[in-house]
């Protein structure tokens, strides 16, 4: 599978202009789209699956234009929009059955079976009689997953999937898509949670207004940072110095004030360690010094 996005352009009808030149190529796999509210993920993530039209350039699904093959394509997609929510009053396993009519299932017997195994394999099988709207935020979630996923699409969008969630429901829910991911298939994964991204994707875009500033793997996001995150210990009262010019990613009371841990291109006035970088620090080190053209990374 392969969707390849190539010159897109999206300007809404006030003239604002939510992606500009957009051009990626997704494969097989989890693919991460990372950006902060307002980047143009969802506006992307809708023209993808055929809601919203691009002012200009085109989407390819293996080589096929979109727009002039949007029934084909809309049979191998699996949405879950980032305000999923449910219009009707259905039981649980009910709303799965008429998605996995819509997704094609004729079949009523192949149908049950498998919204069963799907209700099964989101841990949502014991509460498949409730009704839908009675289930928890991380359930419905979980639903909104499951009514993606059914009638087996190539192709997967969730969109913000795990906004809301708790710790533990955004780690189960990371593990049903990973678990995706080792099947011939394509999943896109809108968040601004950069948690989100590091354990699953094995390919990531950083989208920031409407631009995409990168597109690699994670690792080679996270070395874009080397060099530029420190950890150093501060007198309580330069707190507030620091704060003012560095972005601090952490900070621990010890004896003297604290440790902390700050992104920088570099420490002008006190001296730190330079320690190795995660995402969240190449996220931050990205917004705050590269997109602003403060530093422009090799
Ligand atoms: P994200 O999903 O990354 O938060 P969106 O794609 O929702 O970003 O929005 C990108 C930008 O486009 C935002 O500034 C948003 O206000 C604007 N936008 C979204 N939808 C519309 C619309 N229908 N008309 C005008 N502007 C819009």
């Amino acid at each position: 599978m392969e969707i390849r996005i190539e010159n897109l352009e999206k300007e809404y009808k006030n003239h604002f202009k939510a992606l500009k030149d957009v051009n990626l190529t997704v494969t097989d796999g989890m693919f991460g789209l990372l950006g902060p509210n307002g980047a143009g993920k969802s506006t992307l993530m809708r023209i993808l699956v055929t809601l919203l039209k691009p002012s200009v350039g085109k989407v390819f699904v293996n080589g096929r234009e979109l727009s002039e093959n949007r029934k084909e394509v809309r049979s191998m997609l699996g949405y879950l929009p980032q305000d999923f929510r449910f219009f009707v009053k259905l039981r649980t396993w009910e709303f799965l059955d008429y998605a996995a009519s819509m997704a094609g299932m004729k079949n009523k017997k192949e149908r049950l079976k498998a919204v069963d195994e799907m209700l099964e394999s989101v841990g949502l099988f014991d509460v498949r009689n409730r009704y839908a709207n009675k289930l928890s935020g991380g359930m419905k979630r979980r639903l909104g997953i499951a009514q993606a996923l059914i009638g087996d699409p190539k192709i997967i969008i969730v969109d913000e999937p795990t906004t809301g969630l708790d710790p533990e429901e955004r780690i189960r829910f990371r593990n049903i898509l990973s678990n995706l991911s080792q099947k011939e298939v394509i999943i896109i994964l809108s968040t601004h949670i950069v948690g989100d991204i590091s354990s699953t994707c094995n390919k990531m875009a950083l989208l920031n207004e409407g631009s995409v500033h990168f597109e690699g793997a994670p690792e080679e996001f996270v070395n874009l940072a080397d060099g530029h995150v420190f950890r150093t210990h501060i007198l309580a009262d330069e707190m507030k110095m620091i704060n003012e010019k560095y972005p601090v990613v952490s900070s621990v009371p010890d004896d003297m004030g604290y440790e902390v841990e700050i992104v920088a291109d570099r420490l002008d006035d006190f001296k730190g360690e330079v320690i190795t970088p995660n995402l969240e620090h190449a996220y931050v080190y990205f917004m705050e010094y590269v997109a602003k053209g403060v530093e422009t990374p090799v």
